[in-house]
């Protein structure tokens, strides 16, 4: 074995994976371990949980929101007076979400975890197709399938959430992920946005259960690698409404970028980061009033929820 191939940290076994951005050539156990310290470290950093928190995971069934129940179960298994419930959002998004909710119920039965499903039909009425299908035809159609679909189930979550008793929200969102908005609020031109948007979100209204990102600083591959190495078993078809985002475009954008110059999506977040206080100077505080058709928590008289399912009621009476 040439030195080349020695993994960099055992210094014994067969390195089977070169990290760009650290120089570190790394064997399958320890690159296991690291991803897992990561997030442990991620964790400690930002203050995420308390030792006695009840978190809610929000599977989704992909390979992010898997194997971060798998590493949240691992390490909750030190903590004992801590518990984990799993939560799914089924939006209605037929040939897509069946499949992921059957491997997020399987994977929540092997770790032992309690699993909760809500739907968007449930809770709103309507599923997203229906939702997406009726707008399409409306000239004054305001967000795209993506943005329907992240209001929604932010709501949903949300309730969701409450409704099991847990103290915080776990997003798989990984560090791909947290660099893409950014960039997708500079290219929509809502700067301030970033301020809000961070790994621990602030306690801002009763009702909002606050939400954490264990998975900020570990690249989606490496997150994918980890859930093939741990033979996690996740749903690899791409939503039908995938396609649309302008996400999908800044995303190839930054792959390319992040093979050239290995280290750069560190480099963006670590910058926000940096500049994150003086963001949030800036950033006027928005005063969440609650819904007058609701009662979550809402910066206008009726939250967006309430907006969109209104516009889709009158639309809907329109065009029958
Ligand atoms: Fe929802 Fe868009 Fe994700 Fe599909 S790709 S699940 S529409 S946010
Ligand atoms: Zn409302």
């Amino acid at each position: 074995m040439s030195l080349a191939t020695i993994c960099s940290i055992c210094k014994k076994r067969e390195a089977f994976f070169f990290r760009p951005y650290s120089g570190e050539r790394l064997c399958k156990k320890c690159f296991v371990r690291s991803v897992e310290s990561k997030v442990k470290a991620t964790i400690s950093k930002y203050e995420m949980l308390r030792f006695d928190d009840r978190l809610a995971v929000a599977v989704s069934g992909g390979k992010d929101s898997v194997s971060l129940l798998h590493i949240l179960a691992k390490l909750e298994q030190k903590h004992p007076k801590s518990s984990l419930v799993a939560i799914t959002v089924d939006e209605g998004i037929k040939g897509y979400r069946d499949e992921a909710l059957k491997i997020a119920a399987a994977n929540c039965e092997k770790l032992g975890i309690e699993h909760h499903v809500v739907s968007f039909k449930e809770i709103f009425g309507c599923t997203l197709d229906e939702l997406v299908k009726l707008h399409k035809t409306n000239q004054k159609k305001r967000f795209s399938s993506c943005a329907y679909c992240g209001i929604l189930r932010r709501k949903a979550l949300n309730l969701a959430a409450r409704h099991v008793d847990a103290r915080k929200i776990a997003t798989a969102h990984t560090l791909d992920d947290e660099v893409q908005t950014i960039l997708l609020n500079i290219f929509h031109g809502d700067v301030l946005r970033i301020a809000r948007e961070k790994p621990v979100t602030d306690a801002v209204h009763g009702k909002l259960v606050r939400r954490i990102k264990p998975f900020c600083e570990i690249p989606e591959k490496e997150v994918s690698l980890y859930a093939f190495i741990k033979k996690i078993k996740f749903q690899s078809i791409v939503c039908p409404y995938a396609s649309e985002a302008l996400r999908n475009d800044i995303r190839t954008m930054l792959n390319r970028v992040e093979e050239r110059h290995a280290g750069i999506k560190f480099t963006i977040f670590n910058s926000i980061e940096r500049i994150r206080f003086a963001l949030e100077q800036v950033d006027s505080k928005e005063r969440l009033g609650e819904c007058e058709e609701c009662g979550e928590p809402a910066s206008e008289k009726l939250c967006k929820t309430c907006q969109i399912v209104k516009e889709t009621l009158q639309h809907n009476r329109h065009s029958n």
